[in-house]
């Protein structure tokens, strides 16, 4: 594969991500842009993106490195470093944090042959930075290989104007004259920004990602997209790269993303991150046995694992899990089948095939998916 793609001659760097959707401002800019991507590089030049988590947990940065040949594995990418006093991850006087690189995605911004690489963070001491969950999530994935753990994880966002309001909704603070339930799922006027969403499906799908699919949300301007179903660790490696993507992307519309729990406060709908989880035994023959034992521990640990289903402690997420718009209260879990108001849903098909896997409603919009997909295979440990 890897020597596909060094055959590949087209050395350009593509317009046509830059041009997808449709540009609020055509500056100067704009037009001259064309001509810089057009610019044939050297065949032995390859953009590689570093990617990471800052110190607060939801923000990614990035950073531009040349390499010399097309890496075909990790052992390719150079480890580097970054000055951690600049991102919440260091103090000034030893702020040199490293960056190791972790995963590979092609660039949907540059195309082939250029490179996005997932980084963690760690430490001059060589400890994990304090937002690299990563680590400890990837080892007990590793303790429960042999089971076959699978995730499938839906992330949902909101867009916001650059007046900081909703997009689609009216100007000047106003609200949707429409019901909510028209927005899920929906079409024309009841929706915003697919645009957008056409953009970064596409991207995602281009970069290697085992993206799942998409759907406009219950509050007009917000947005769901899936990952999986995939094995390991991957499923959460690809929602934060889909995060990266998604915020990239909005730079070219003028459009800021959120990730919070409950944006618009407690009349409008929440924004939450199932995660859906199985491994062979619960989809094998009379799995429900084994599903129902994980639903068990997950609810047996409900406080403290409510705690590192949000950002930072979680408390955040306790505005959106109130009971209402198809949540669970945030101070008791309850599992159920076919239950949207429930902490844990069971598939319909669970009940009837008596197998399947188990849906966890709880994370909030802003989770790190490495804390909750450790929380989730700790039950299997
Ligand atoms: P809903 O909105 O009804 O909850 P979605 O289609 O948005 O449903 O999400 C379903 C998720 O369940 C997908 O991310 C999919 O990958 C995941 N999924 C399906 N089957 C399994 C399975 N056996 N194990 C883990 N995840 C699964
Ligand atoms: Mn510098
Ligand atoms: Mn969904
Ligand atoms: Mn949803
Ligand atoms: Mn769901």
């Amino acid at each position: 594969e890897c020597t596909r793609d060094k055959k590949i001659s087209v050395r350009f760097l593509s317009t046509e991500n830059y041009t997808c959707g449709v540009s609020k401002t055509e500056s100067p800019l704009n037009s001259h842009f064309k001509h810089y991507l057009q610019l044939p590089l050297p065949e032995d030049k390859v953009f590689a993106t570093y990617i990471w988590i800052d110190g607060s947990g939801i923000t990614m940065r990035s950073k531009d490195k040349i390499l010399e040949e097309v890496p075909c594995d990790l052992s390719m990418v150079p480890k580097w470093s970054f000055d951690g006093s600049s991102t919440g991850q260091a103090k000034t006087h030893n702020s040199d944090t490293y960056l190791i690189p972790s995963a590979i995605y092609k660039d949907p911004f540059r195309k082939n042959p250029h490179v996005i690489v997932l980084c963690e963070t760690y430490n001059g001491d060589g400890s994990p930075t304090s937002t690299n969950n990563r680590v400890h999530c990837a080892n007990i994935l590793n303790k429960i290989s042999e089971q076959e753990p699978w995730f499938g994880i839906e992330q949902e966002y909101t867009m916001f104007d650059s007046d900081l309001w909703p997009l689609g909704w009216p100007k000047l603070r106003g609200y949707p004259v429409t019901k909510a339930r028209y927005s899920y799922c929906g079409i024309g006027e009841h929706i915003a920004g697919r645009d957008l969403v056409e953009c970064h499906a596409r991207a995602c799908v281009y970069s290697g990602m085992n993206y799942g699919g998409s759907n406009a949300e219950v509050m007009k301007g917000s947005w769901e997209f899936q990952i999986g179903t995939t094995s390991g660790i991957k499923a959460a490696d690809d929602l934060w790269v889909g995060r990266y993507l998604l915020n990239r992307i909005a730079e070219h519309f003028g459009i800021i993303i959120s990730y919070h729990p409950k944006p618009m406060g407690k009349d409008h709908p929440g924004i939450g991150c199932h995660h859906n989880f199985s491994v062979a035994k619960m989809r094998g023959d009379e799995g429900i046995k084994e599903i129902e034992r994980v639903c068990k521990v997950l609810c047996d640990k409900h406080n403290t694992t409510m705690k590192k289903y949000g950002l930072e402690d979680g408390e955040e997420n306790r505005k959106r899990l109130t009971g209402k718009f198809e949540t669970a209260s945030f101070d008791n879990c309850k599992w159920g089948i076919a239950d949207r108001g429930a902490s844990i849903r069971l598939p319909r098909c669970v009940a009837t095939e008596r197998k399947g896997y188990l849906e966890d409603r709880r994370p909030a919009g802003d989770c790190d998916p490495y804390r909750v997909c450790t929380e989730i295979a700790e039950t299997c440990l």
